[in-house]
């Protein structure tokens, strides 16, 4: 039966309970509906309880409630149908647990994915950094907010429902300069679905994961000194994304490896950080990063057209310029390329993409350099023509993804000697090199073979295990010369 809790002030104006402090029966105690009963929250920190406490938290409601434990969508607990004489001995055996923490809806009980320690599809350490964000806004109860949350994935696929958060966050390996792997945050903005809310988060800036907590403490200072009546929720809504980039800029860069090796580990681990995959054990399934970029094409689309709606041509002209880079992203995953900037994204999509007739061309008014004096009538054709584009692509990937595969560019040395096809992937990243095998093997028969040249470090580490995952086989992983790279040799599976 689900639980209905009162959501009108007055049902609890007034509520003390005699030896609990008032901030515990404000904060953590609900009036049920319709019933003189109570439910009490719990703040269950990242949602891990230990089998003991649970049963002793168990043996507590059957005691003094109802016998009514039940889980939460953002990982606590509820105590249900508690009578108002029994609340002060629930919180006194609440308190012998040490669960007594009446911050259960604070910003600082962040929300985390299981992420790296156990699921093999994460990126980052979602716990690892809900850990320190928690830790940094218990040290500024002042920024501790009520009624908006933080919530972190590990990776994009969202069970840490960084979609619907205040802030969200979910992980990216992102390259630096030396090769070397470095773990990013990538910042969803103002989403919600709470209090009648519904809402999916917007997009905005990726953040290094070690400077995370400090731009979660950045966007919330800066709230409290601008936000004036706003909640935070209504304030980020409306920050404009250029805003936000000013403001988070210097969590966004990365030095180098001698000047800050801390930068390129993650949040409680000692080695460096290594995005390695494998096989997922939740419901996320596959990370579709190509859906997940037109995805973000027309969440900016919207707020293009939004734009236009209240006459900033500017901000419009802006975001359609970005809808279409999300597309020219898309376009780039799924030919195993990475992002080099808008002038190389084009070059590589139109490398891949330039003689296929099932995709719309690049239109005019995108390739021109943007002019600084944006005229009504000129962000109006841009809109329309980023819109027309992302939405061409967006059919093509939907609805015929077969149209959507990217040329098959004759990189690999084949012919003469050789019995299997070569691929030089050394300088790629671990990512790139595993769509670029994957995609090469796609041409082949099961039981045929192709060689890849792969850099030690992360390809070396991952592409093999992420080739087992996908049903292949391993048939020769030897190292090149000095070990700087490996020769690898897969096997097409069934
Ligand atoms: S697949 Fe789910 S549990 Fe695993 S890292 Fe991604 S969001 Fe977290």
């Amino acid at each position: 039966m689900p639980l209905r809790l009162s959501t009108e002030k007055s049902t609890k104006a007034g509520l003390t309970v005699p030896g609990v402090p008032l901030e515990w029966v404000s904060e953590a105690v609900e009036p049920q509906i319709g019933k003189d009963l109570y439910a009490v929250r719990v703040k269950i920190v990242l949602g891990d309880i230990h089998a003991d406490v649970l049963d002793k938290l168990l043996d507590l409601s059957d005691r003094h409630g109802g016998g009514d434990v039940r889980t939460t969508p953002d990982q606590n607990l509820v105590l249900a149908g508690i009578r108002r004489q029994e609340l002060s001995n629930v919180y006194e055996g609440l308190l012998a647990l040490g669960l007594a923490d009446s911050r259960v809806e604070r910003i600082s009980n962040v929300l985390a994915c299981p992420g790296r320690s156990t699921c093999n599809l994460s990126l980052t350490s979602s716990k690892g950094l809900a850990t320190e964000i928690s830790k940094v806004l218990d040290g500024r109860p002042e920024l501790d907010v009520k009624g908006s949350s933080i919530k972190i994935s590990g990776c994009p696929n969202s069970c840490g429902q960084h979609h619907i958060a205040t802030i969200g966050f979910h992980g990216v390996g992102l390259r630096a300069g030396g090769g070397r792997s470095v773990p990013f945050a990538q910042l969803m903005l103002a989403g919600g679905a709470e209090n009648g809310i519904r809402r999916m988060a917007r997009r905005s800036v990726r953040v290094a994961a070690k400077k995370a907590p400090q731009a979660v403490v950045k966007l919330l200072e800066t709230w409290k000194a601008e936000g004036g009546t706003a909640t935070l929720d209504d304030f980020l809504l409306n920050l404009p994304d250029s805003r936000v980039k000013e403001l988070l800029a210097p969590y966004s860069e990365v030095p180098s490896y001698e000047k800050e090796p801390e930068a390129f580990k993650d949040w409680g681990e000692s080695d460096d950080y290594n995005p390695a995959m494998g096989q997922g054990e939740c419901a996320g399934g596959v990370t579709d990063l190509v859906n997940e970029a037109l995805q973000d094409a027309e969440n900016t689309l919207k707020m293009a057209r939004e734009l236009i709606r209240q006459s900033f041509w500017k901000d419009a002209v802006t975001n359609a310029r970005e809808a279409a880079t999300h597309v020219l992203r898309a376009g780039l995953s799924n030919a195993g390329e990475v992002s080099n900037g808008w002038a190389a994204d084009l070059a590589v999509w139109e490398k891949f993409y330039g003689s296929n007739e099932a995709l719309p061309g690049i239109p005019p008014t995108l390739l021109s350099a943007p002019v600084a004096d944006v005229t009504e009538s000129v962000a109006r054709e841009l809109v329309a023509d980023a819109g027309a584009f992302v939405e061409a692509v967006t059919d093509v990937y939907r609805w015929k993804p077969e149209r959507f595969k990217p040329a098959a560019v004759v990189d690999s040395q084949e012919g003469g000697d050789r019995k299997i096809p070569l691929l030089d992937l050394r300088g790629s990243g671990a990512n790139q090199a595993f769509v670029k095998v994957k995609l090469k093997l796609e041409l082949l028969e099961a039981g045929q073979e192709v060689e890849a040249l792969i850099d030690a470090g992360d390809p070396f580490r991952s592409v093999p295990a992420s080739l087992r995952t996908e049903g292949h086989e391993i048939t020769q992983l030897e190292p090149i010369g000095n070990a700087e790279h490996y020769s690898l040799i897969v096997r097409k599976g069934k």
